[in-house]
């Protein structure tokens, strides 16, 4: 499971450390994060992610549907899956920060349980499942031999969805768990 955009606000915590008011994503289904920061923010692109300390990354808010999707997944434990937090943070600063953020708000043992890494298709296999907000790192996982559940987001492909994100992740998980028992 993805770490910004699903379990924690990375978004409204940029607008928030930069003092810019939270307002619609100017360009739905785009990811575009460098005009983004270009534009609202008035920063360049290299700056900004240097700018992001201990402090931002430390301060980021849990997400209610990020939890409401995590502890559905985290009890289906007892029936012998596994679940781990996949993330990307960037900066000197951020893995450390994105440790102690797990410790604090996911708990403890998550932090043994976390893998860091930018390009998540590695991770793909025919029993695995990506949760993510990122379009690309769907496709890639989806490509690499993974399944993947896009999570509805002002800046994807689902930007329209006007659902309960966490009902419609835990309902595309569930289909791609009974279709593989179903294939098995
Ligand atoms: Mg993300």
């Amino acid at each position: 499971m993805d770490c910004d955009g699903v379990l924690c606000d990375f978004t409204g915590g940029v607008y928030d450390w930069f003092g810019v008011d939270r307002e619609e994503w100017p360009k739905p289904g785009k990811p575009d994060i460098d005009n983004r920061i270009r534009d609202m923010i008035g920063v360049p692109v290299n700056v900004f992610w240097k700018s992001l300390t201990y402090d931002f990354w430390m301060n980021l808010h849990p997400t209610d549907f990020g939890r409401r999707i995590w502890y559905p997944l985290h009890d289906w434990l007892d029936s012998g899956r596994d679940l781990f937090i996949l993330t990307n943070p960037v900066g000197r600063d951020s893995i450390q920060a994105r440790q102690d953020w797990i410790r604090e708000h996911i708990g403890p043992s998550w932090v043994r349980k976390t893998i860091f890494c930018g390009p998540k298709f590695v991770c793909a296999n025919p029993d695995s499942i990506l949760v993510d907000d990122l379009e690309k790192n769907v496709d890639l996982f989806r490509a690499a031999g993974g399944h993947a559940v896009l999570v509805p987001q002002p800046w994807n492909s689902l930007h329209d969805f006007e659902g309960d994100k966490a009902e419609y992740v835990l309902q595309q998980v569930k289909l791609i768990i009974e279709k593989g028992e179903g294939n098995g």
